[in-house]
Formats: structure tokens, sequence, C-alpha cells
């Protein structure tokens, strides 16, 4: 095989072991794959059933036959997504009962049927146990791909049934190259903000999922900071009058009251330890050179008081929605602090 899961991103080991499987015609009838949220799991997943019924030589899967077309875009009937609701924390026996109530029907197109158990470690001991029954004895067409990010809640049994493969972890370089395939906003910061994308890089630890997301909220991220920035630059001036301005700002911001006083937080406290410690590992700015013009302006005892305050508000706002009273609270005590 010259082209196995072009599409998959790293673990070029696991899927040419799962490739001459597929091309040689022992592929199992159960696999676990593990590995952390936002790894690929689901995506992998996908393109083993494709792979599976693919009927080209050019690549496995080569992703544009009938079949992979159907697989790949979710129309296929063979394909089967076994979940558990989002609101529940166990993948119950009922789901179980779902798929024993199609597993006896022949496939409607392919060769096979896949079922794909998402976050499988969250079946409870019944699901287990009745799941455990399907995977001894299951007709020649089925293939289970159980995914879960902790095959150690699986019982022994069942493990002992389906092998476990673990997904590799993206190195950094291919998890960027492909946020800038596929993020538009990744490909504004590679210009814009380059060393902002490659901390999102880092702080993803090889999760597309993960990646992907840290992309898409990178406004609103960038947005908070600055408004941590905008306040301690207001309250920290030798004239509070920017400080009643900013009062008025905070009453607007609304929901996010209580995100902009955790972030507020880590700002006063990384200004605290900065006055300690030559090295720090910061939360909130990005250098000691960029907290440092702050720092200078206000004491640790200020810094600590805020950070009180903060503390304080946050507790209130789980019980008061007024945003315009926390903020002029908040600016009240931010005024009456830094004039002691
Ligand atoms: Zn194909």
């Amino acid at each position: 095989m010259e082209r196995y899961f072009p599409a998959i991103r790293g673990n070029h080991k696991l899927c040419k072991r799962l490739a001459d499987e597929i091309a040689e015609g022992r592929f199992p009838h159960a696999y676990i794959l593990a590995g952390n949220p936002g790894s690929g799991k689901r995506t992998l997943a996908l393109h083993i059933a494709a792979a599976l019924a693919c009927k080209s030589r050019a690549a496995l899967p080569c992703g544009v036959c009938d079949s992979c077309q159907k697989i790949l875009g979710g129309f296929s009937p063979d394909v089967i997504f076994v979940r558990k609701d989002a609101d529940k924390k166990e993948f119950t026996v009922n789901l179980i009962r779902q798929i024993k109530d199609s597993l006896y029907i022949a496939p409607n197109e392919l060769e096979k049927r896949v079922y794909i158990l998402e976050d499988a470690e969250t079946m409870n001991a019944n699901a287990q146990n009745a799941f455990l029954k399907m995977l001894e004895e299951p007709p020649a067409y089925v293939v289970f791909l159980l995914l879960c990010s902790n095959p150690e809640n699986l019982l022994e049994t069942v493990k002992s049934r389906a092998p476990i493969l673990y997904t590799e972890k993206l190195p950094a370089e291919e998890l960027q190259s492909f946020l800038l395939e596929h993020s538009p906003r990744a490909r504004e910061m590679a210009t814009s903000d380059p060393q902002k994308l490659q901390a999102i890089t880092v702080a993803a630890d090889g999760s597309i999922g993960l990646a992907m997301s840290l992309c898409e909220e990178s406004d609103k991220h960038a947005a908070l900071q600055q408004s941590v920035l905008d306040f301690l630059t207001a309250w920290t001036a030798p004239s509070l009058t920017d400080l009643d301005l900013f009062c008025d700002r905070l009453s607007g911001i609304g929901d996010g009251m209580t995100e902009f006083l955790e972030t507020l937080k880590k700002a006063l406290r990384d200004i605290a330890v900065s006055k300690f410690d030559t090295t720090p590992d910061l939360l909130f700015f990005s250098s000691l050179a960029e907290a440092e013009p702050i720092a200078a302006r206000i004491t640790v005892s200020k810094a600590l008081k805020l950070s009180v305050a903060a503390d304080n508000l946050i507790d209130k706002l789980k019980f008061y929605v007024d945003t315009r009273l926390a903020s002029v609270t908040f600016c009240g005590d931010a005024r009456r602090i830094m004039m002691e």
C-alpha cells in the first residue's frame, strides 16, 4: 500500500498497522482507540470505517469513491455512532440494547457495519457486561471501535477481546501546519501575531481539538487581556479619573465580569511574585518586562488587597447579577485601596 490514511495527521506507525490489516483482510472485529480528548480518535475511527469499505487502491481510504464519500460525509447507514446523552455521566445499558437491535440485520450497502462507541470508558458495569456478550460472538460483518480517554476504566474481559491502540500526540510542527490549513483565524495570526499562534500550539499539547478551540477563542481572550491591562493602567495612573471611565466600561461587560475578575487576579498575582522572584512562572503577563511598568507603581500589599476584593466580588456575583452595582462596588474598592 503506497498511501495509507492520507488525511490523518501524525500516528504514522498506527496508520501503517491498520492499513496493512485492512489490505490483508485480517482486521479484527474490535479495537479500543485510546487517546486524549481532542486527539482525533473520532476522525481516525471514521477513516478506518472508510478504509474498510473503500474499493479504490489508490490510497486507503481514497476519500473520493462512493463509499468513502458517504462514510466520511456521515451519510452511511452502515457506520453507526453510539454516544451517551451530553447531560448523562454514564454510557448506559440502554445504548447497548440499541446496538443489539440492529446487530443481526445485515449491512445495507457495505460489507461491514461499523459501530463507533464514543466515551466508551463511561460504560457502567451493566453496559460493559451486556457489551461483552456481543463482543464474544459478533456477526462476521460487525466491527466495533471503542473510543476512550481512559481505557483503564474498562473491564479486563472487554480489553482482552478488543486490543487497545493508543493514538499519539501530534508533534508541534504538524499541529501548526494543520491549523494553518484548517483555521482562517490561525492563518490571520500567523502574520499578525505569530507568537500567539506559537503559544496556542504549545498550550494545545498535541490536541487538534483543543488547538482549534483555542484559535477560535483567541479574539475573546485578547479582548479580556486588554481590559485587564487597561484597568491596571487606570488604577495605577497618577490621577484616578480614568478609573471612573473604566467603571462605566466594566458595567457593560455583563456576564464576562467574573472572567474579568479571575483574569485580573492572575495579573495581580504576577505583579506580587515579580517583586520576590526574578524568574517566576507567569499566569497573565508574557514576560517580566511586560509586567514591570505596572508593578513599579504598586506595592505587593495593594495588589493583594485588590485581589481579595476581586475574590469577594466573584463570590457575590454567584448570587447577585446586577453588574452595574458590582462594577461600582469594585471600582470603589480599587479607589480606596489605591488612596490608602
Ligand atoms: Zn474510497
